[in-house]
C-alpha cells in the first residue's frame, strides 16, 4: 500500500486525509477537478541543499504553503487530492440527491447522501435508533443467551464483538474462499495501547475509560453505573489485547494460518456454539475454516466463561454504541470525534458534514459512486499510458531479477514466473458490484447504515466455500491510494490515484515515472517483500526460495531495517523498522525499477532540461513530491504504533541515500548526508 491504512469506522471518518483548509475559501461542490502539476517548482525549498536533506529541498515550499487544516490530523499531497476528489464527489451526490428520473444507482447514492446531510432529523431521533439493539442486549437472560446473540449481532450491527469473522482467501489454496475467525473486539487502535506502561499510554487508557463511560451515559445509563461498566470493559479488552498478536507478528502469514475443523475450533474455544454462529451468518455448511489466532480464541473462551453477565452485557452495549456513534446525533458523533479524532490524532475540529457524508457513501456504496466518478474523470488515454508504464516497469524488474548475482537460478526462475503472473488492475473493476439487494430509504440515515452493514456482511459470507473472484477490488475507484494483494498476486491502481499531481498527462515523462512509476514499482516489489515473498505466483502460501537465497534476501532487508531504525518520529520514538520493513523494501525496490524503466524508455531521446532541472533531477523531484506532508504530533504517535509506512522524510531521504543515481544527478559528494558509504540494495 502506498499510504496509510484506516482501521475502524471512527478512524475511517476522522483519520482519512482531506479538507476544508482553515485558511482556504469555503469548500463547495466541484464540477471539475482542479489541476496542480506532478513536478511543482513552487513546492521546492531552494535554500536547502538537496544533498543535505532531499525531502526538505523537494517539499519545503509545499510544507510552508500547506498548513494542516483544522479538520485534519495531517495534510499531504495525497490528502489534498483526496479532499479535491471528495469535493468532486459532493457535486455528483448533490445532483443525484435532487435529480428527477434517476437511475437505480443514482437513487441509492443520492438518497443515502441526502439522509446523511439531514442533521436536524438525525439529531431529533437522538439515541432512539440504538434502542432496539440495546434492549435486546438487556433482555438476554443468561450467559448462554448472550453468547448465542453474538451470531446475529455480528451480522447486523456495526462494530467488533469479542472477535472478527468473515470470509478469506485460503492461504493454502488461493483459488478457494474459506471462512475465518480472527482477532478483534478492541476499542483502541492497537493491542499495544492496552499493555504499554509508559505515562502517555496510562493517560490514553484514562481518557478511553472516560470516553467509554460518556457513550454509555449518552445512551441512557446512570453515571455511576457507566463508570463501573467502563472499568469492566477495559478489563475485558485488556485480556483480549494481551492474547492478540502484535502488528510485527502479524506480518508473518504462517502465524495467522491455522486451518481447523469445527470440532478443532470448538476444542480451542468451547464457549461459542460454532454451528449456530455460522448458521446466523448464512454459512451453515462450513466444516473447515481458518482460525487466525488460536491463542486469542482461548482468551475469548476464558472471558466469556469467567466474566460476570453484567460485564459482558456492558461490553456488548458499548461496542454497539461505539460502532454506531458516527451515524447518530451530534452528541454521540462529537464524543467519538473528541476521542478518536482530537485526542488520539490531534485533529482540531470535526470535518464538515458534507465530507463525512461523502465518506459514508464511498464506504458503503463505493462501487456505485465509483461508476459516476470514473465516467467523469478517467480518460481512456490515461488507462493506456499507465498500463504501458506498468508493462515497462515489470520488464525492468524482470531484467533486474535475471541479473541478480546472489540469487540461485531456481529461485530466479520462480521469481520471474511470479512476476509474469501478476495481474495489473488499473482504474476500476471490470464488473461493478451489484447493490440491488441494498435498500436505501430517504430520510432514514441510521437504518441505511445498518442495512449497508448487513448487506456487506451477507456479501462477504456469501463468498465462503466458493472459488475466488479475481476481479474483486479492495479499494473504491475514487480512492487516492494503491495496493498489492499477495494472495491475489495483483496490483490495484484506482482511478483516484491516477490524476495530477500524481499522474500528470500534461507534463514530461520524468516526474511521472518518478512519481506514479515509483508507486507501480512499489506495489510490484511488495510481491517480494518480507511478507509477499512467502506467497507464490498463484497466491499460495508456499516457500519457493532456496535456504541460501532466503537468507541473502533477509540480510538485504536487515540492511534497511538497521538504517530506518535510526530515524526518530517524535520525542525518543524511533521508527519500528520491523513493522515498516515491507514498505521500506517496496519504496527502495520500486524507485529503482521505475528509474531503470524510465531510462530505457528514453534511450533514443535527447531530453533537454526543463525549468533548470535535468531529466534525472526531474525524475527524483517527481519521486519526492508525491510524499510532501505535514503531520500533527499526536498523529505521529499513533502512526508510530499502527502504520507500517515510515514517515515521509524517511521514505524519501532513506531511499535516495541508497541510490547512487541520485547522487550523480545532483552532484552529491561522499560525506554529505544524502550519500551513504555503504548502500542497501533490494535488487
Ligand atoms: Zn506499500
Amino acid at each position: 500500500m502506498r499510504t496509510k491504512v484506516t482501521f475502524t469506522p471512527a478512524a475511517l471518518l476522522f483519520a482519512a486525509a482531506a479538507a476544508l483548509a482553515q485558511q482556504a475559501p469555503i469548500a463547495r461542490p466541484l464540477q471539475t477537478m482542479p489541476y496542480s502539476p506532478s513536478l511543482d517548482v513552487t513546492s521546492l525549498d531552494k535554500s536547502v541543499d538537496p544533498c543535505t536533506d532531499f525531502y526538505k529541498y523537494s517539499c519545503g515550499g509545499w510544507m510552508k504553503s500547506n498548513p494542516i487544516p483544522a479538520d485534519q490530523s495531517g495534510w499531504s499531497v495525497y490528502g489534498k487530492l483526496t479532499d479535491e476528489n471528495q469535493q468532486f464527489l459532493w457535486g455528483i451526490l448533490d445532483a443525484d440527491a435532487k435529480a428527477a428520473n434517476r437511475t437505480p444507482i443514482q437513487q441509492k447514492i443520492g438518497d443515502y447522501f441526502a439522509a446523511c446531510m439531514d442533521t436536524s432529523a438525525i439529531d431529533k431521533r437522538g439515541a432512539a435508533p440504538l434502542q432496539p439493539q440495546l434492549a435486546a442486549i438487556s433482555a438476554l437472560p443468561d450467559r448462554k443467551a448472550l453468547i448465542a446473540y453474538l451470531g446475529p449481532l455480528s451480522h447486523t450491527a456495526v462494530g467488533s464483538f469479542f472477535f472478527e469473522s468473515g470470509s478469506t482467501q485460503d492461504p493454502g489454496d488461493s483459488n478457494q474462499v474459506i471462512a475465518e475467525i480472527g482477532a478483534g473486539g478492541l476499542g483502541l487502535p492497537d493491542r499495544d495501547y492496552y499493555v504499554k506502561t509508559d505515562a502517555k499510554s496510562e493517560e490514553t487508557r484514562q481518557k478511553y475509560l472516560a470516553y467509554v463511560a460518556q457513550l454509555l451515559v449518552l445512551s441512557g445509563e446512570p453515571t455511576a453505573q457507566a463508570t463501573q461498566d467502563a472499568a469492566s470493559i477495559l478489563r475485558i479488552e485488556t485480556a483480549l489485547a494481551k492474547a492478540s498478536l502484535t502488528r510485527v507478528e502479524r506480518r508473518d502469514p504462517y502465524k495467522q494460518y491455522h486451518k481447523m475443523t469445527l470440532a478443532e475450533l470448538t476444542a480451542v474455544n468451547p464457549a461459542v456454539p460454532w454451528p449456530a454462529y455460522l448458521a446466523a451468518q448464512n454459512a451453515p455448511a462450513v466444516t473447515t475454516l481458518n482460525v487466525a489466532q488460536p491463542d486469542f480464541q482461548k482468551a475469548v473462551a476464558a472471558t466469556l466463561a469467567t466474566e460476570q453477565l453484567d460485564a459482558l452485557k456492558a461490553y456488548l452495549r458499548f461496542h454497539v454504541i461505539n460502532g454506531a456513534a458516527p451515524s447518530l446525533s451530534a452528541p454521540f458523533e462529537t464524543a467519538s470525534f473528541e476521542f478518536f479524532g482530537h485526542y488520539l490524532r490531534g485533529t482540531k475540529q470535526l470535518p464538515p458534514r458534507w465530507k463525512r457524508c461523502v465518506r459514508q457513501v464511498d464506504h458503503n456504496l463505493g462501487e456505485a459512486l465509483g461508476q459516476e466518478f470514473v465516467h467523469r474523470t478517467f480518460a481512456a488515454d490515461t488507462k493506456q499510458k499507465t498500463t504501458l508504464m506498468t508493462d515497462q516497469i515489470e520488464q525492468a524488474m524482470q531484467d533486474e531479477i535475471e541479473h541478480l548475482d546472489w540469487m540461485s537460478p531456481e529461485t530466479r526462475k520462480e521469481a520471474v514466473r511470479k512476476l509474469h503472473a501478476v495481474r495489473n488492475k488499473i482504474g476500476y473493476p471490470d464488473t461493478w458490484r451489484d447493490y440491488t439487494k441494498l435498500t436505501v430509504k430517504p430520510g432514514d440515515y441510521f437504518g441505511n447504515t445498518l442495512r449497508a452493514a448487513s448487506f456487506e456482511a451477507a456479501r462477504d459470507w456469501a463468498k465462503v466455500d466458493k472459488p475466488v473472484d479475481r476481479n474483486e477490488w479492495g479499494m473504491t475507484p475514487p480512492t487516492v491510494n494503491a495496493y498489492y494483494n499477495p494472495q491475489m498476486n495483483d496490483i490495484n491502481f484506482p482511478a483516484g490515484v491516477l490524476q495530477p499531481p500524481l499522474y500528470d498527462p500534461r507534463l514530461d515523462d520524468a516526474p511521472n515515472y518518478g512519481n506514479t512509476g515509483s508507486t507501480i514499482g512499489h506495489e510490484l516489489t511488495h510481491g517480494f517483500d518480507d511478507e509477499g515473498r512467502q506467497f507464490d505466483g498463484q497466491g499460495n502460501l508456499k516457500d519457493w526460495w532456496t535456504k541460501d537465497d532466503a537468507k541473502n534476501f533477509e540480510d538485504r532487508i536487515n540492511c534497511l531495517r538497521d538504517q530506518f531504525a535510526t530515524y526518530v518520529i517524535v520525542d525518543d520514538i524511533h521508527i519500528n523498522s520491523k513493522l515498516t520493513s515491507g514498505e521500506d523494501v517496496a519504496d527502495l525496490g520500486g524507485t529503482l525499477i521505475a528509474y531503470i524503466a524510465w531510462q530505457k524508455s528514453i534511450e533514443n531521446k535527447r531530453l533537454q532540461p526543463i525549468d533548470g532541472f535535468t531529466p534525472d533531477q526531474r525524475f527524483f523531484i517527481g519521486f519526492a513530491q508525491w510524499s510532501c506532508e505535514n503531520t500533527r504530533e499526536e498523529n505521529n504517535r499513533l502512526r508510530a504504533v499502527t502504520d507500517p509506512h515510515s514517515p515521509a522524510f524517511a521514505r524519501i531521504n532513506g531511499i535516495v541515500t541508497n541510490l547512487p543515481q541520485f547522487s550523480t544527478a545532483f552532484g552529491c559528494k561522499a560525506g554529505q548526508p544524502m550519500v551513504k558509504a555503504q548502500v542497501c540494495k533490494v535488487w
